[in-house]
């Protein structure tokens, strides 16, 4: 399991893992500035390649010299490839497009059903243009419910997408190269539902092509919301223990822990700052935070009126911002009274107890 704890180089510095990464879909940690990430102890974040390709558009970012400038984050940046968004919506609904060998044929409603083709080179071109030091392969994702047929030709265009994305991304590097330092990082995605040998012959399909990292591809929780512990398992057996592992999108500190433990390394997940901005806090019930321990957590409803009078802070184990200066009743105050400093400090205590969950669970784990 070389590549649990380890650092990873990156062009914005090394990173060390494991490590958990805030979603900023938009190009923004909701309610959080920069400075406040790094004080969180925030190692990486995540983007949205689609989302920024529509606003305020890949262009404008590459005049502004990248998103790492536009943002005003130094530290590493993944980017998504896109396609999952494009991906949920034609296949709930076939109004928005249809999916073929070629690409994505995505069909925009919001802006006259205006017609884009979106292939795997255009992904990758669009994140090499973002300046993305960790990026990700357009890959077909399947529906929970797919048919055993749907499964494997999700499979087949996963690996064969792959293959034109690691052709764009050796075709840019070769006319962008002397731009970087270190090179961005190319992960690719391993599909295959909940089938164990659809699982195995997409990563014997990806692993040839000669990928930085892979992906959990699909959905890591089972329709009744338990982790899917035997396919994660199955799924980093299938890559090699060298290559660092993101399993995309899995959220809950529970279920971060244990997929740690199965080999996953990359996480991240809007559910601390979704969390924050409803009143949710995540609360240690040790003084010295524990993921080892049983129940190692529970949430706080800041909203609740018993903690009006609260002059104790949300959490007395929490070396976060928010707690090392303002009480747990007066967060209850800020939200009462609808101010946009209720998000900040809450997203910023959330943060921060997930980060400190990565730290621990890395402390845990130390090798010998
Ligand atoms: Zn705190």
């Amino acid at each position: 399991m070389a590549a649990r704890n380890s650092q990873l180089a990156t062009g914005h510095g090394p990173l060390q893992l494991p490590a958990y990464f805030p979603d900023a879909t938009r190009g923004v940690v909701r309610s959080v500035d920069s400075p406040d990430l790094v004080g969180c102890g925030v190692r990486g974040l995540v983007v949205n390649t689609l989302h920024l390709s529509h606003n305020p558009g890949v262009g404008l970012i590459k005049a502004a010299g990248g998103i790492h400038r536009f943002m005003g984050w130094d530290r590493p940046i993944a980017s998504d490839s896109g396609g999952f968004q494009l991906l949920s919506m034609i296949r709930s609904n076939p109004r928005y497009g249809t999916i073929s060998d070629r690409g994505i044929h995505f069909i925009d409603t919001d802006r006259g059903n205006q017609r884009t083709l979106f292939t795997p080179e255009r992904s990758i071109r669009i994140q090499f243009d973002l300046g993305a030091d960790l990026m990700v392969c357009l890959d077909d994702c399947p529906r929970p419910d797919a048919s055993p047929v749907e499964n494997a030709a999700t499979v087949d265009r996963t690996i064969a997408w792959a293959a034109r994305c690691r052709a764009e991304y050796d075709r840019l590097l070769t006319a962008r190269g002397h731009q970087f330092t270190v090179r961005p990082l190319l992960f690719a995605v391993v599909q295959g539902g909940y089938d164990p040998d659809q699982r195995a012959r997409c990563a014997e399909g990806l692993l040839p092509l000669g990928f930085d990292g892979y992906g959990f591809g699909g959905w890591p929780l089972r329709p009744d919301g338990t982790l899917a512990d035997d396919i994660l398992a199955l799924t980093a057996s299938l890559t090699p223990d060298d290559r660092p592992r993101f399993a995309l999108g899995l959220g809950k500190p529970e279920n971060i822990l244990r997929c740690h433990r199965l080999g996953w390394q990359i996480f991240d997940c809007v559910l601390p700052t979704r969390d924050a901005r409803h009143g949710r806090l995540y609360v240690w019930n040790e003084p010295t935070p524990n993921p080892l321990a049983p129940d190692f957590y529970h949430l706080t409803y800041v909203r609740d009126a018993k903690h009006k009078r609260q002059n104790r802070p949300i959490s007395s184990g929490c070396d976060c911002h928010t707690c090392q200066h303002f009480s747990l009743g007066y967060l209850h105050h800020l939200f009462d009274i609808g101010d946009p400093l209720a998000m900040r400090l809450a997203s910023i205590h959330n943060l921060r107890f997930y980060t400190r969950l990565l730290e621990q669970i890395a402390a845990c784990t130390e090798q010998p």
